[in-house]
């Protein structure tokens, strides 16, 4: 699954388009609360740059509704914070449509060296309707389509699928994150030394349930945590009082760990409380849980079972957080189990972290720098983890 990289093609005088994922948070006066996902595209577009590229940077923001410009929604406070990464080089933006004539006078001036971020996207609906008019029309603004945008990869959007369709022909290459991202995910899972054990939790089985499939033949143990355990524990027979359950994939559940034999592990014990909030009281379960009590977190009993797997494992992919890490206590077992696949990385294991909140929580804990690779996509390194590839990168030239 080697593609062709920005590095591999001669953009000098030439115009590149870039995909980057510039999706980042902001607060409520719109400042970049985390700017990770611009900094790790920042090799990528100093490679265009450096080489006297004209560099076109396109993006999504949150979710506009589609129907023109959305002041929320702007790119301006990422351009402004890449203009400051890039050392104060000047950093155009076009506050206009990013197909309008503001947008095509501004790639027009563009001159060698320089890059311009173009508004967002989203705020045509065709983005997301993979228009082909839409396509063409940023299509023509360039000679090269270079996408370094993995955390969009899942998605069939116009800028994602019909723009480098539409660029057949010409060079239509990977950036250095998305190259990361795929080489990264796709190693560890294919070529996994043993043991290795998936740690997956999170809200939903549902979300889940295609991963679990894809890992359950090639891990030695996938451990189960988060609200997603309740249906598995239901689903063999356990009281789980006022947790989570998704009725609907009982079945499902039942079946995966019929299939699985011991291969799946689930919580023994449970802390809960009445309600998933901060001052809520709190009681420590074993097995069943009573009712009126939800399982929030992952008890003191499993946390110690699941160190020990991950202890022993040589390569780990953890997707989804143990409990409701948001409101302590009942960040705990996500807590432990991220200083423990820290610990097995320090003695030599391979560690990947995928899913939006699991990331968030590492980040949170201080240890994204003690694990191999902490992904930018939550859905995208989801979809990975299912074994199904993505149609935007089958577009892009192979190395
Ligand atoms: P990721 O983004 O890492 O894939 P998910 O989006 O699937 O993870 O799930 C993250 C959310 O799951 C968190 O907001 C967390 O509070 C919630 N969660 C985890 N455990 C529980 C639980 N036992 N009950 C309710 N919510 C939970
Ligand atoms: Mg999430």
């Amino acid at each position: 699954m080697a593609k062709k990289t920005i590095d591999q093609v001669d953009v000098a005088g030439r115009r590149v388009l870039m995909r980057v994922d510039f999706n980042v948070p902001l607060d409520e006066k719109g400042a970049i609360t985390d700017d990770r996902r611009i900094r790790l595209a920042l090799p990528t577009i100093r490679s265009v740059i450096e080489r006297g590229g004209r560099l076109i940077l396109i993006s999504h923001l949150g979710r506009p509704k589609g129907a023109g410009p959305e002041p929320a929604f702007s790119l301006r406070p990422a351009a402004d914070r890449l203009g400051e990464l890039l050392g104060g080089t000047g950093v155009r933006f076009v506050a206009d449509d990013c197909i309008g004539e503001a947008a095509r006078q501004a790639v027009a001036a563009l001159a060698d060296g320089e890059a311009l971020v173009l508004e967002n996207l989203r705020f045509h609906k065709a983005e997301k309707e993979n228009d082909e008019g839409f396509a063409a029309k940023l299509s023509a603004f360039a000679d090269i389509y270079c996408n370094d945008a993995f955390g969009t990869a899942h998605r069939n959007h116009a800028s994602m699928h019909a723009v480098p369709l539409a660029m057949a022909g010409k060079p239509r290459v990977a950036g250095f994150l998305l190259q990361k991202e795929l080489q990264y995910l796709s190693e560890t899972i294919e070529h996994a030394r043993r043991p290795f054990v998936a740690v997956l939790g999170g809200v939903k089985v549902s979300d889940k349930l295609g991963a679990i499939e894809n890992l359950i033949g090639r891990v030695d143990s996938i451990l189960i945590g988060g609200a997603m355990a309740y249906t598995f524990l239901k689903s063999s027979g356990r009281a789980v009082g006022a947790s989570l359950v998704e009725e609907d994939r009982l079945e499902d559940a039942a079946r995966m760990l019929a299939e699985a034999g011991d291969k799946i592990l689930l919580p023994t014990d449970h802390h809960c409380g009445r309600k998933p909030e901060a001052a809520t009281p709190t009681k420590h379960f074993k097995d069943d849980i009573e009712d009126g009590w939800m399982g929030l977190d992952i008890g003191p009993e499993t946390i110690e079972r699941y160190r020990q797997a991950i202890g022993d494992a040589k390569t780990i992919v953890w997707n989804g957080p143990m409990g409701v890490f948001e409101i302590p206590p009942f960040d705990t077992g996500t807590r432990s189990v991220a200083e423990a696949i820290a610990a097995a990385t320090g003695q030599g294991a391979t560690s990947v972290i995928g899913g939006g909140d699991s990331a968030a929580a590492i980040e949170a804990f201080g240890l994204a720098e003690q694990v191999s690779h902490v992904s930018t996509g939550g859905g995208a390194s989801l979809q990975m983890l299912e074994g199904r590839s993505f149609d935007s990168v089958d577009l892009l030239e192979e190395a």
